[in-house]
């Protein structure tokens, strides 16, 4: 059989680029007519990719993100549009404190630029560099350069070390000498482009928030999961999906062929389709080309990634000698820690373990430590209560358990990340009918991956319109063949 679309990989990438597609192919078909052919291909035995929820003993563990902030439209109207909002649960207000690991000690991140200066977080020169932000001139618009030279130049070393390094930490698990600051942080490089200073532009946007009119802002948002956990979402679109969803199949090969795009399978099968989306990472999109594609995909296997363990424990309350209030800590690379950090689940969904315990998630690995990542589970759970266990008040072993490992988990989008998509995108033009979407490109929250999934399917819906009446008519177009 041909496809309309194939979607190869079924995280929430693809999950949700199928979900909006047929969404937009069956509005273009308001009398019905043959049901659209979209089918997702997942080479794992489930759906979610790193979204998944776990119950292990009456506690919920969430093997990737936590969470999402509920400040971003397209996450909203899919969450309405599968009938989740009831099943939606914030944050606890109980987790509104993050804390820092600073020589062994948790100390509290001040709230707002005023606790920080008056906190002992930064030195006096530290918090004079934070003073004199509003003061210093713009960097050159056009500059990629990387999160730490964008903060020695606005903030001030100390500041990179105690606040930018363990940000960078425990979004990327990735190294802030490398990352571009237009790439992972858009919306605060946008801050100076704006505004000439971060400080002034917060300031701002603070003053529109209060006024009601940055009811969406990136700045002001509550973490939200489900009562039964993220995997709630992609088991949703899942479910939504049904039978167009195939697993334990994965892509190896693909090439351009007269219905369009021709995909070999892990089991010597082979599908064609008019539009071939892949929603896997950038590296395992890079293995599927050959042939003149190649230069397309030695470009997107240019993307590296980082990897992490994520540990996952349980223990009685009584055992752990402190409240846990707050949403957990970082670690800045000074600590010399092979724990990136920890949030205190438990803390930020109370119902996420049993009554009478908590549960905490650690991260560990990341480009610091990246063989970390390849110790057996023992050894990484004591590795973790040895290095956090005293900051926490650990006191007894823990009743449930959980490791979860990623060589692949969070691309790095490097300094001259935005160079190297608009050079894939170029290349993507020579070859029609074919999409990239997913966590590698624009944004790795899963709240960028949903808008782009939605920015995806918009793509591939006027693509099959526009090919339509050529690929119905009985001479179709010649395609870019390049077996
Ligand atoms: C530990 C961790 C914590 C995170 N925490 C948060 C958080 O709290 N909040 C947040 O917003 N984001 C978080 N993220 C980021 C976010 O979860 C990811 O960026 C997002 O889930 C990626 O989704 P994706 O579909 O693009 O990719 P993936 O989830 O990687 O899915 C790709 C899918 O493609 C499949 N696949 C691969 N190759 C093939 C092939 N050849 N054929 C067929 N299928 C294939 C894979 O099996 C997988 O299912 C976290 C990520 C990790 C790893």
């Amino acid at each position: 059989m041909s496809f309309d679309a194939l979607v190869v990989g079924g995280g929430i990438s693809g999950l949700s680029t199928a979900h909006f597609l047929l969404r937009h192919l069956r509005a273009g078909q308001p009398g019905g007519g043959a049901s659209p052919a979209v089918k997702v291909v997942e080479a794992s035995g489930r759906s979610g990719g790193s979204v998944g929820t776990e119950r292990v003993d009456g506690f919920l563990f969430e093997q990737g993100p936590n969470g999402v902030l509920d400040n971003a439209p397209d996450t909203l109207e899919l969450i309405s549009s599968l009938g989740l909002d009831g099943k939606l649960l914030p944050a606890s207000p109980r987790s509104s404190d993050r804390y820092l690991m600073r020589e062994g000690e948790l100390r509290p991140l001040p709230r707002n630029l005023r606790a920080f200066l008056l906190s002992g977080t930064l030195s006096l020169r530290g918090r004079l560099g934070l003073l004199l932000e509003p003061f210093r001139s713009r960097g050159r618009a056009a500059a990629d350069e990387s999160i730490a030279e964008f903060g020695r130049r606005r903030l001030g070393q100390e500041a990179v070390d105690a606040l930018l390094d363990p940000m960078v930490t425990g979004i990327y698990a990735g190294d802030v000498e490398a990352l571009s600051m237009k790439s992972c942080f858009p919306r605060m490089a946008a801050l100076e482009e704006e505004h000439g200073s971060l400080v002034r532009g917060m300031a701002r946007r603070g003053k529109k928030k209060s006024s009601g009119e940055g009811k969406t802002s990136p700045f002001s948002a509550t973490l939200h999961s489900f009562e039964e956990g993220l995997g709630t979402l992609s088991g949703a679109l899942a479910e939504e999906l049904g039978e167009n969803i195939e697993y334990g199949l994965g892509a190896e090969s693909i090439r351009a062929c007269a219905e369009g795009w021709r995909v070999t399978f892990s089991d010597g099968r082979e599908e064609t389709a008019r539009a071939l989306v892949l929603a896997v990472p950038a590296c395992r999109a890079a293995s599927l080309f050959a042939g003149p594609q190649s230069d397309l995909g030695r470009d997107l296997a240019t993307i590296s990634y980082s990897s992490v363990a994520v540990v996952c424990l349980g223990y009685r309350a009584e055992d752990v000698d402190s409240e846990l209030d707050g949403y957990g800590f970082l670690a800045p690379a000074s600590e010399g820690l092979e724990t990136l950090g920890m949030i205190w689940t438990s803390s930020i969904f109370p119902g996420h373990a049993p009554e009478g315990h908590v549960s905490v998630r650690a991260l560990a690995g990341g480009t610091r430590f990246p063989e970390v990542v390849g110790k057996p589970d023992e050894e990484l759970i004591e590795m973790i209560e040895r290095e956090t266990g005293a900051a926490i008040g650990l006191k007894g072993k823990p009743v449930a358990q959980r490791v979860y490992r990623y060589e692949q988990a969070i691309p790095q989008y490097e300094v001259g990340h935005q160079a190297l998509l608009e050079g894939i995108e170029a290349r993507l033009r020579a070859f029609p009918g074919l999409f990239l979407t997913g966590n590698s490109y624009r944004g790795v929250s899963v709240n960028d991956c949903l808008t782009e999934g939605k920015r995806t399917a918009g793509e591939v819906s006027r693509y099959l319109e526009k090919t339509a009446s050529a690929h119905s008519s009985s001479q179709p177009p010649p395609p870019p063949d390049t077996a």
